[in-house]
């Protein structure tokens, strides 16, 4: 393996590692607009520029390989040079719009303008080339032509990735510019991951445009839950409110993209739905309750139950699904799982999958069998078997059908229904328990390749509302049993101490990459 030396640090890499890559593994970071890791090597941008010895004019970093004994330097007078010299070329035509791009604050000729340039501008405005302006190219995505530095990073995705060719670079020189191949706008399932790639202001979220600036929200990472493939993604979030996703590179689970579907499907986690106060039903009608009150009245009205059921979906987390489990065993009751997908949902052989449940595998590696324990469970409550359930995460009548399931839920003497919102199977519920989304707890889904990720609590559920896992533990404690975990991480040791495929696992081990399930 060659060792390379990079600002006097040196570094043993595979062979074919480029200058780019090795400098990246040292931390030092060497400027580039056009490299991507996930998209072909174009070096069209120049800002890549590095000295290495004996080669007696500057090359590209990211398209120079290295070889034993090769000495480069990223900091040397004439690479600053080049640096200036780029950025100079760079800006000649760009209309310095910064205080009305919605780039701001997360452009890379921003940075790069002040961490490599900092000259004035020889070019005064009016003698720039004027191009168009927010021009809609797709439903998600809007185009600011003379912001384009040409770096190809958007044509290359499309042709490369989705090989769905939407954009294109036309004319020649200063005139050369982005735009639509005749007939066509980008709207095909990926289309954000262009906007997430474009270095500067030329491409702009269409939903997330304007909403607010980058610097004042916090992002935290977790996994995307729109469908069993769980995407690793970054949560931007100010104030209890979640403005976007963008995905977190995972070569193991989606390189460095993710689909539209699982980018747009936040606003369906805050819409008016959200439930935020306990609701326990006198007489005909819903009222606010006391939480302690109100899960001592439930756990004593279970116990007191005939047979109980427990109805857990594959949208709960593990260490939900493992609390309702113990809840089922406190309770002596039986346990069904369930999962769902709308009827016209489709998936590609590429990240989106059609199964929309994202924990599907965890509850089935947790032993919960779904559709043939559910239709008992329902059978029994029909015959008058069944006197009381426990749904959670599971609009069993939006899911099952109104004709189906309400019959039998009124057949209930008591439903306690947990869940997010107040979904068409709450208006049956005699009590109704408000938690929080996959985004408003600490937990674990298991994609549908079996590999364990980490959900991490971007931001507090609304209201009264708590987190799934805290509600179950706090019903299960009132049911008698022991070491009830206090947290998630503790409630995931016990799954990993009773479940085979989780043994060995800790949130540690699941780390920020996740971990494949064990045997
Ligand atoms: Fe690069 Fe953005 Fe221009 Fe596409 S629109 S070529 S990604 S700068």
């Amino acid at each position: 393996m060659p060792t390379v030396e990079i600002d006097g640090r040196p570094i043993e890499v595979e062979n074919g590692t480029t200058v780019i890559e090795a400098a990246d593994r040292l931390g030092i970071e060497i400027p580039h607009y056009c490299w991507h890791p996930g998209l072909s090597i174009s070096g069209n941008c120049r800002m890549c520029l590095v000295d290495i010895e004996k080669s007696p004019k500057l090359q590209i970093a990211c398209n120079t390989r290295v070889n034993d004994g090769m000495v480069v330097r990223t900091d040397s007078e004439r690479t600053k040079t080049a640096q200036k010299a780029v950025l100079e070329f760079l800006l000649i035509n760009h209309p310095i719009d910064c205080p009305v791009c919605d780039q701001a604050g997360e452009c890379k000729l921003q940075e790069y303008y002040m961490d490599y340039d900092r000259q004035r501008s020889r070019i005064e405005l009016p003698d720039k080339v004027r191009k168009k302006k927010a021009v809609p190219v797709g439903p998600l995505v809007m185009l600011d032509q003379e912001r384009c530095i040409l770096c190809a990073r958007c044509t290359r995705f499309l042709d490369e990735v989705t090989q769905t060719h939407e954009l294109a670079i036309h004319q020649r020189g200063d005139h050369a510019e982005i735009r639509l191949a005749p007939g066509k706008t980008v709207d095909n399932p990926y289309a954000g991951s262009i906007v997430d790639i474009c270095p500067v202001g030329a491409l702009t979220s269409r939903d997330f445009r304007f909403r607010a600036r980058v610097w004042y929200l916090q992002k935290t990472d977790s996994v995307c839950g729109a469908c069993a493939n769980g995407c690793n993604v970054e949560v931007y979030h100010r104030e209890g409110q979640v403005y976007r996703f963008l995905p977190r590179a995972n070569p193991e689970v989606n390189e460095y993209w993710m689909c539209d579907a699982g980018r747009l499907s936040v606003h369906g986690l805050q819409g008016e739905a959200r439930l935020t106060m306990v609701l326990a039903r006198a007489a005909e009608a819903f009222a606010p309750a006391e939480w302690d009150a109100t899960l001592d009245a439930v756990s004593a009205r279970l116990r007191s139950a005939r047979a109980a059921a427990v109805v857990v979906s594959a949208r709960a987390t593990n260490e939900e699904t493992y609390l309702a489990s113990r809840l089922a065993r406190a309770l002596s009751a039986r346990l069904a799982g369930v999962s769902w997908s709308p009827a016209d949902a489709t998936g590609d052989d590429f990240l989106l999958k059609a199964d929309k449940n994202p924990n599907g595998m965890g509850l089935a590696q947790q032993g919960i069998e779904q559709t043939g324990v559910l239709d008992a469970v329902l059978a029994g409550i029909e015959r008058g078997e069944i006197d009381a359930a426990v749904v959670l995460r599971s609009d069993l009548v939006q899911w099952l059908g109104r004709e189906r399931v309400a019959p039998l839920l009124e057949r209930l003497d008591y439903l306690v229904v947990i869940d997010t919102d107040g979904c068409e199977t709450a208006q049956y519920a005699n009590v109704v328990l408000p938690i929080g989304t996959y985004l408003e707890t600490d937990g674990t889904f298991m994609n549908h390749a079996g590999r364990v990720q980490r959900l991490r609590q971007a931001i507090v559920p609304p209201g009264e509302a708590r987190p799934g896992w805290q509600v179950l533990a706090d019903l299960v404690g009132r049911l008698g049993e022991e070491d009830v975990p206090s947290s998630a991480a503790a409630t995931f040791a016990a799954l990993a101490g009773s479940c085979a495929a989780f043994e060995g696992l800790d949130y540690d081990a699941v780390g920020a990459q996740g971990a494949p399930a064990a045997g």
